[in-house]
């Protein structure tokens, strides 16, 4: 298998390197300070149309494949920035791809392509239920002409960024399914006409990422919000999850990319003791452990990324590459802490908000935990040794 670049991939890495090129890092702690959301660098991603590779062509998009997808993530991240703010316009619009009907597509693609509509935003977690979303509560009631939703969701990045929401919530109890998992449906509302109905609460965190509580009251959506089958929303959702899982990974990838060349450049740099710190082994060892641990993360994801752009089966390559990316990225962040010595600590430098960042990668949108469940039994056919399914 050969997974290196054709000119045209590399010539798109370069393309999202010069956007990013012009925010540096300045421009991130400035938002990290301020904790606000890094619009004009969306803007500037938006209108190279880079967040809108996977949109079909026919629907105004590049019509391109998850390795580009993962391409123009894994070069933000590896350019300082931060992708969280943006990705979701890439796997969340997949579900509209995959499963909406052809007027939802005719209706919200072409504007999405064109950065006209946000769809930035996802609510499937909730307080109660936590990894286990069989057990979400958050009902949609059918009504003579359409639903009306009521419960409670957390964890809803982007909310206040985003036009449109996708919203996980049950239409049949859970006490009247055969199969916990049947008897959810995905909605698309639009946060524009739906008022009062839902009251954000941003949630606090120890990274710059905007994401809420949301409760939602009476929500009342037309019938055509439901996108794909009714009952058959969590089979939606999964099918949109190794899709989330190859780009958060080619995120972390980028993450790592960009903790090693700092530590790198530091480390021959550095002059302690009448030498570069990079020429002892107690410092350049754990870089290169770091840097091979990446080569194989990446490599992972390009196999899984391939696989499904191939159509093929890739749950057991997705969450793969998730979790030997995140714990990569995780990595290099403590290499690149420990190389730095104090600076690492310096705000200015940039190393410690990257490090907060890529903490968040150990933990969603899955955690490792459920990741190594889902290989142990999925591909290695071990008991189940929790009540859900947790990917395609
Ligand atoms: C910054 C941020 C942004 C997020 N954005 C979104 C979003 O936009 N939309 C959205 O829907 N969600 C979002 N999430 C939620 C995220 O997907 C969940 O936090 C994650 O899936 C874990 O769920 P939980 O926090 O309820 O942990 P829990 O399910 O309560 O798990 C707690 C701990 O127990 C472990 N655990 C639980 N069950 C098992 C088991 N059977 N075996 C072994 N270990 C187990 C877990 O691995 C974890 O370590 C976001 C979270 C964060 C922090």
């Amino acid at each position: 298998m050969d997974f290196s670049l054709t000119p045209d991939q590399e010539r798109l890495r370069q393309a999202v390197a010069e956007v990013c090129a012009k925010f540096p890092e300045s421009y991130w702690q400035r938002l990290d300070r301020e904790k606000r959301y890094p619009e004009e660098y969306v803007k500037a991603l938006t209108d190279g149309g880079w967040l809108a590779v996977l949109i079909p062509t026919e629907y105004g998009g590049a019509g391109l494949g998850m390795v580009e997808a993962s391409l123009v993530l894994e070069e933000i991240n590896a350019s300082g920035g931060n992708g969280a703010a943006c990705h979701a316009a890439m796997y969340t619009m997949g579900a509209l791809v995959r499963h909406g009907s052809e007027a939802q597509k005719r209706r919200y693609l072409p504007e999405i392509a064109a950065g006209r509509l946000r769809l930035q935003s996802m609510a499937v977690t909730e307080p109660q239920a936590g990894s286990d979303t069989s057990r979400i509560t958050t009902f949609a009631k059918k009504d003579r002409d359409g639903y009306v939703l009521n419960g409670q969701k957390v964890f809803t990045s982007r909310v206040q960024h985003s036009d449109l929401l996708l919203v996980l919530a049950r239409t049949t109890p859970a006490d009247q399914v055969a199969k916990k998992t049947d008897g959810m449906s995905l909605f698309l509302v639009d946060l524009r006409q739906a008022g009062d109905s839902i009251e954000v609460r941003p949630i606090e965190t120890m990274i710059n990422h905007e994401t809420n509580a949301l409760f939602i009251q009476d929500l009342r959506v037309p019938a055509d919000a439901l996108v794909g089958r009714e009952g058959a929303g969590f089979i939606h959702v999964l099918d949109g999850l190794n899709a989330e899982r190859i780009l958060i990974a080619s995120e972390s990838v980028g993450d790592a990319r960009w903790f090693l060349q700092k530590s790198i450049t530091y480390a021959k740099e550095r002059v302690v003791f009448g030498r570069p710190i990079g020429a002892n082994q107690g410092i350049q060892f754990p870089i290169a452990r770091a840097f091979m641990h990446t080569q194989a993360a990446s490599v992972m994801r390009f196999r899984a990324a391939t696989a499904f752009d191939a159509g093929a089966p890739s749950g057991g390559e997705a969450n793969t590459a998730k979790l030997l990316a995140s714990e990569a990225a995780w990595e290099a962040a403590e290499v690149a802490m420990t190389t730095h010595g104090g600076s690492g600590m310096a705000v200015e430098l940039g190393i410690e908000r990257k490090f907060r960042e890529a903490r968040l990668y150990l933990v969603a949108p899955v955690t490792n935990n459920l990741v190594m469940a889902y290989v142990a039994e999925h591909v290695l056919g071990l008991p189940r040794s929790y009540g859900t399914e947790v990917s395609a």
